[in-house]
C-alpha cells in the first residue's frame, strides 16, 4: 500500500505561500480543506505516490521495463518510413536514444525513486523539472534545445510507465485535494478508492463527465484557474468552496478554523436523515412526473432508490471502458450489467453503448483528432470498429435475459445507424439462439442530441421504443460551444431560445407519437431547468441521484399549469437574455418561496 502524507513539499519548491484567495468557477457543492495532489501528464495523468520500502524493489523493475519499452518504441518508429528525410531523423531518434541510454540520468531517477521512497512517474517528473531550471540558465542555443530532446524522450518514458501491464497501488493521504489542468474521468474513477476531498482544473465546464461524476461522488469542484498548477505543489495547504466558486491557497490559521466552522453549520439538505421516499411524484395539480436516477458508479443507485428514484435513466457504459486495459470483454460486461440491473430490479436500467472517442482508444500521442466532439465517437465508433460493437450489444442481450435493461444508442444522427444497430441485435439473438445461450429482448432507444435528429424526430420515433434527450450534447452542437471548454463556458446558454424551442419539439412529437421520452442531460438535475421542463411537457427526468432531492421539492410545490403559462412566455424570447430576465422575473414573482435569487439566473446588465 503506498501512502501519500502530504506533508513533504516538492524539493522544487519556488512559491509564494502567503494566503491567497482566488475566483473559480463552481462545478460541483460542497466544502473541502486539505492538501494538494498536483496531476500531470496528458492523455496518461500522473502523480506522486509515497512508496512503502517492500515496494521499491518492484519499483525499480517497472522503471527499468519502462525503459525498455520507449527504446523498443524508438526503434520501430526509426524504422518506419516517413516524410521526414532518413538523415534526419536517424540523428534525431540516435539523440533520443542516447538520452534512454544515458547511465547518469537512468540512475539518477532510479536514486530518486529508491531515496525519496516515490513512484517512478514522479522521480521522472523531477528529472524533467531538474534539466528544466538547469537549461534555463544555459545561453547557448543550441545546448537550449537538448532541453526540448530531453523532455519529449522523459515523456515518452512517462507513457511507457502508465501503459506498462504493472501499476503501483494508489492511495492518496487523507484530504487530498486534486489539482489538474484537466481531470480525465478515468483517472477521477481511479483515484474515488482513496476518497480525495475536492478537484481543482484549468478547464472543464458543468457538463464535462469529470463533473458529472464529482456531483454523483458529492466532491465538491471548481474550474477556471488558469497556470493553478504554476501556483502550487503537492502537499500544499489549500480550501475549495464550491458553492461560491473559490479556492483558498496557504489559508492562515484563522482562516482554515473560521472554514472549517462554517463549514460543519452549513447543510444543504440532511441527507442522512432521509428515510425512503416513495417514488410517486406529482405536482400540485396532479400530473405524475417520474424521476430516474444517472448512475454510472457500481454502487450508485442504493442513494437513489432512496430518494425515491424509479430505476436508472442513464448508465453511462464507457466508464467500464479501462484506460489500460481498454474494452471489456463479453464476460466482464455481462458481469457488470447483471450486477447494475439487479440493483435496479423492476424499475429497470437503461444502459447507454460506449460513448467514447477513438483517441480513448490510441496509445499516448496516437490517433489524435481535430475535433473530438466532432470525430469518430458514439454510435460512429460502434458501427465502424464492430466487432467490440457486437461483443456489447451480446453482453447486453445475455444480460437482459433474467434483467430488465433497455439499450440506448448515443449520438445517433441518422435513422440509419439505428436500422444498422437494429440488424446487428437480431443477428445476435439468432447466433445465441442456435448457441443455445439465454438472452433478452432490450428495448432499444436513440440518444438525442445532435441537432439534425430535431428535424427527423418523427422518423426516428418510428424505429425505437423510446427517446433519451441528451441536453448536454444537444446545447454543445446546437450553440457549437465546447462543453469541455471553460474559456466559452458564458456561451453555453441552456436557456438559448434555440435551445428550448428544439426540447419543444422533441417533447410535442414524442407525446404525439405515444413514445416515452426521458430528459437525461445535466438540465434535468437543476430545480430551475426541471420546472422549465415540465412546463415544456416532460413527464420523465432522469438526474443524478444528489440532485433527486431538490428537484423532487421543486416538483412536489409547483403547478403543471402554472409552469407551461411560464414556458409560454419563455419561448417568445429572441435572446438568451431575455430569456433568463424572464426566468428570474417570473420564477420570483410566482415562486418566490421556492427560488432564492441566488440560484436564478444572473442578470446582466
Ligand atoms: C448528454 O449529452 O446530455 C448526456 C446525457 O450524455 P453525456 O453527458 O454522457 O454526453
Ligand atoms: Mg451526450
Amino acid at each position: 500500500m503506498i501512502v501519500f502524507d502530504g506533508n513533504s513539499p516538492d524539493p522544487l519548491s519556488r512559491k509564494n505561500n502567503s494566503e491567497t484567495v482566488l475566483k473559480a468557477r463552481a462545478v460541483s457543492r460542497g466544502f473541502a480543506i486539505g492538501r494538494v495532489v498536483c496531476l500531470h501528464g496528458q492523455k496518461r495523468q500522473f502523480y506522486r505516490i509515497n512508496l512503502k520500502n517492500s515496494e521499491i524493489e518492484n519499483e525499480l523493475v517497472r522503471f527499468r521495463v519502462a525503459v525498455q519499452l520507449a527504446k523498443s518504441q524508438l526503434k520501430n518508429i526509426n524504422a518506419q518510413k516517413s516524410e521526414v528525410t532518413s538523415e534526419n531523423k536517424t540523428s534525431i531518434f540516435d539523440a533520443h536514444l542516447l538520452i534512454l541510454e544515458d547511465k547518469s540520468l537512468l540512475s539518477k531517477i532510479e536514486n530518486t525513486i529508491k531515496d525519496g521512497k516515490i513512484n517512478s512517474e514522479w522521480a521522472v517528473k523531477l528529472a524533467v523539472d531538474d534539466y528544466l531550471t538547469a537549461y534555463k540558465t544555459i545561453a547557448d542555443g543550441h545546448l537550449r534545445e537538448r532541453y526540448i530532446d530531453v523532455e519529449d524522450v522523459l515523456d515518452r518514458l512517462q507513457a511507457a510507465l502508465v501503459a506498462g501491464e504493472q501499476k503501483s497501488i494508489v492511495h492518496l493521504g487523507k484530504k487530498s485535494i486534486i489539482v489538474a489542468k484537466d481531470l480525465k474521468p478515468s483517472t477521477l474513477i481511479e483515484l474515488t478508492d482513496s476518497n480525495p476531498r475536492a478537484i481543482i482544473t484549468e478547464t472543464g465546464g458543468w457538463t464535462s463527465h469529470t463533473f458529472i461524476l464529482a456531483r454523483e461522488l458529492n466532491l465538491p469542484a471548481v474550474t477556471g484557474l488558469k497556470g493553478i498548477l504554476r501556483r502550487v505543489q503537492t502537499g500544499d495547504e489549500v480550501i475549495v468552496d464550491g458553492y461560491n466558486g473559490k479556492v483558498i491557497l496557504h489559508p492562515k490559521k484563522e482562516t482554515s478554523q473560521k472554514f472549517k466552522i462554517e463549514a460543519a453549520q452549513f447543510q444543504e439538505i440532511n441527507t442522512e436523515k432521509i428515510e425512503k421516499i416513495k417514488p410517486k411524484l406529482a405536482t400540485l395539480d396532479g400530473r405524475e412526473i417520474t424521476i430516474r436516477a444517472n448512475v454510472d458508479l457500481p454502487a450508485g443507485y442504493i442513494k437513489a432508490k432512496r430518494y425515491g428514484a424509479r430505476g436508472i435513466g442513464l448508465h453511462r457504459s464507457e466508464f467500464l471502458f479501462n484506460r489500460y486495459k481498454g474494452f471489456p470483454s463479453e464476460d466482464e460486461q455481462i458481469k457488470a450489467y447483471k450486477k447494475a440491473a439487479k440493483s435496479v430490479g423492476e424499475d429497470g436500467i437503461c444502459i447507454r453503448t460506449f460513448d467514447i472517442n477513438v483517441e480513448q482508444l490510441a496509445e499516448e500521442g496516437e490517433g489524435r483528432e481535430q475535433n473530438s466532439a466532432l470525430g469518430l465517437r458514439g454510435i460512429r465508433l460502434g458501427l465502424s470498429q464492430t466487432k467490440q460493437f457486437n461483443i456489447q450489444l451480446r453482453a447486453l442481450l445475455r444480460a437482459s435475459a433474467e434483467n430488465k435493461i433497455d439499450i440506448v444508442l448515443p449520438m445517433i444522427s441518422d435513422v440509419s445507424e439505428i436500422l444498422l444497430t437494429k440488424s446487428i441485435l437480431e443477428k445476435e439473438k439468432l447466433t445465441l439462439k442456435k448457441q443455445k445461450i439465454k438472452f433478452g429482448n432490450p428495448r432499444v432507444g436513440a440518444m438525442i442530441e445532435v441537432p439534425a435528429t430535431i428535424f427527423i424526430i418523427e422518423e426516428i420515433a418510428q424505429e425505437v421504443d423510446f427517446l433519451s434527450l441528451g441536453t448536454n450534447d444537444l446545447v454543445q452542437y446546437l450553440l457549437a460551444v465546447d462543453r469541455d471548454n471553460e474559456s466559452v463556458a458564458d456561451w453555453f446558454r441552456t436557456l438559448h431560445p434555440a435551445v428550448l424551442h428544439s426540447i419543444k419539439r422533441i417533447i410535442d412529437v414524442a407525446e404525439a407519437s405515444k413514445t416515452p421520452l426521458i430528459i437525461c442531460g445535466e438540465m434535468a438535475g437543476s430545480p430551475v431547468y426541471a420546472a422549465i421542463l415540465i412546463g415544456l411537457g416532460a413527464n420523465e427526468l432522469s438526474m443524478n441521484p444528489n440532485s433527486i432531492l431538490r428537484v423532487r421539492k421543486t416538483i412536489s410545490a409547483i403547478a403543471f399549469e402554472e409552469a407551461r403559462e411560464i414556458t409560454k412566455q419563455l419561448l417568445k424570447c429572441k435572446t438568451s437574455d431575455a430569456v433568463e430576465h424572464l426566468v428570474s422575473e417570473l420564477f420570483i414573482k410566482n415562486w418566490s418561496h421556492l427560488f432564492s435569487p441566488d440560484i436564478l439566473p444572473v442578470i446582466k446588465k
